[in-house]
C-alpha cells in the first residue's frame, strides 16, 4: 500500500511511499482509514517547522482520521471487526508522574501518530485498542474526522476557560482550531466574535460567518470603534488565541476586560511584552494544551448534536492524490479544513 510521507526536511517534499500492510500486535487493531483531515499541525510539517525536526523521515502524516476495524491482535477486548473508530493520537507514556495523576495530555515522553510513527494517509493503521476511540451511531464517518481537532476546542473551552451564557468572547484566528473553538465556546452560551487578517478575508471570514459568527479582519477594521460596538469598550470577557503568530498573545491582552480571561491555544512562538498591564488588570492568563478521553467524549455530543457543524465547516474539494494543492491552499488561507477520502488510495 502507499502512504502520503514527509520525505525530506525541507519545505514541501510530500511524496507516496511503499508501505507494509500492518499486522496488528497484541493489544492492537488494525484499522482501515476512511477519512482523514488536515490540520494545522500537518502544514508545520508541510513547511517542515523547527517543531519536527525530531522526525524520522520518511513518515506518513496524518493524525485526524476516521475508520472501522478490520482486524483484531491477540488480547483486545474492548473493540471488534466493523466497529467505527478514531484514534486519540497524542499518546502518553502511561509511566511518567503525568500520566500516572491523569494528565497524559502533557506527558513527558508523548509519541504522536503522524510524527513520531506512520499516521493515516494510507489506507490501513495498527493502533493499540486504548488509542481508540468508538464512533456514536449518529455521528456520520465523514464528520467523525474532525472528532480530534473537536476535542482540543472542547479541552480549550469547556475544560479550560471561563465562558458561560453572555459572555462576550474572542476567538482570534478563524483556523481550524479557532472555527471549532468559536463553535465550542457558542454551545456554552458565549456571544462570539471571530478576527482574522488580510488572508482570512477570501474563505476563512467568510466561513466563519457562514457558521453564524460575526467577524473582525484586523487589516482594515479599527479596533477601538470595533470594541466600543462589540463591548461598550469594556473588552472581552474571554479572549482565545487560536493564530500561531507572535501578535497573538499581545493583541489578545489589548482586546480582554480587565478581569477577564486569556486562552492560549495556538502556539505563537516568541514575543515579548510589558506584563505590568496583565497583572494590575488581573488578567487570568491560562494555556489549553491536546485533548483527552473526556474531551473526544464531548466532541462526539458536540458533533451529533449539531453544536459543531460538520456539514459547513468541513470542505470535500481536496483529494490527497493531488496533496500539495490541499497544503497550499491551505497555508494560502483559502482553505479551513480539509478532509480526505482515503479510500482514493485504493
Ligand atoms: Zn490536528
Ligand atoms: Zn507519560
Amino acid at each position: 500500500m502507499r502512504g502520503l510521507a514527509k520525505v525530506e526536511r525541507s519545505s514541501g517534499a510530500m511524496e507516496f511511499v511503499e508501505r507494509q500492510k500492518p499486522e496488528p500486535d497484541a493489544g492492537e487493531v488494525l484499522v482501515e482509514v476512511d477519512y482523514a483531515g488536515l490540520c494545522g499541525s500537518d502544514a508545520g510539517i508541510y513547511e517542515f517547522e523547527s517543531a519536527f525536526e525530531r522526525m524520522e523521515l520518511p513518515t506518513v502524516i496524518g493524525h485526524e482520521y476516521a475508520g472501522r476495524v478490520v482486524e483484531v491482535g491477540d488480547g483486545v477486548t474492548e473493540f471488534g471487526v466493523g466497529d467505527r473508530v478514531v484514534e486519540r493520537p497524542i499518546r502518553g507514556c502511561g509511566e511518567c508522574y503525568q500520566c500516572r495523576i491523569g494528565e497524559e495530555n502533557v506527558c513527558q515522553d508523548a509519541v504522536i501518530t503522524g510524527v513520531d510513527h506512520d499516521g493515516a494517509y494510507e489506507r490501513f493503521i495498527a493502533v493499540p485498542e486504548r488509542a481508540l476511540h468508538p464512533i456514536p451511531d449518529d455521528v456520520e464517518q465523514r464528520h467523525a474526522a474532525v472528532a480530534e481537532p473537536t476535542s482540543i476546542a472542547a479541552r480549550a473551552v469547556i475544560e479550560n476557560s471561563r465562558v458561560g451564557a453572555g459572555d462576550r468572547v474572542l476567538v482570534e484566528g478563524p483556523g481550524p482550531i479557532g472555527l471549532l473553538t468559536a463553535q465550542v465556546a457558542a454551545a456554552q452560551g458565549g456571544t462570539v466574535v471571530v478576527s482574522g487578517v488580510g488572508q482570512d478575508a477570501d474563505y476563512r471570514l467568510p466561513l466563519a460567518e457562514e457558521l453564524g459568527f460575526e467577524t473582525v479582519n484586523v487589516a482594515d477594521d479599527d479596533t477601538e470603534a470595533r470594541r466600543e460596538r462589540h463591548t461598550g469598550g469594556v473588552g472581552y470577557d474571554v479572549v482565545f488565541d487560536t493564530t500561531g503568530h507572535p501578535s497573538g498573545l499581545t493583541t489578545a491582552v489589548e482586546e480582554v476586560r480587565k478581569g477577564g480571561q486569556i486562552v492560549l491555544v495556538g502556539q505563537t512562538g516568541e514575543t515579548s511584552m510589558p506584563y505590568s498591564p496583565l497583572v494590575r488588570a488581573e488578567i487570568d492568563l491560562q494555556c489549553s494544551y491536546a485533548s483527552m478521553y473526556e474531551d473526544f467524549e464531548r466532541s462526539f455530543r458536540l458533533i451529533r448534536d449539531g453544536d459543531v457543524d460538520c456539514e459547513t465547516f468541513v470542505d470535500t474539494r481536496f483529494s490527497l492524490l493531488e496533496a500539495d494543492e490541499a497544503f497550499e491552499t491551505f497555508i494560502e488561507g483559502g482553505t479551513c479544513k480539509p478532509v480526505f477520502d482515503i479510500s482514493e488510495l485504493a
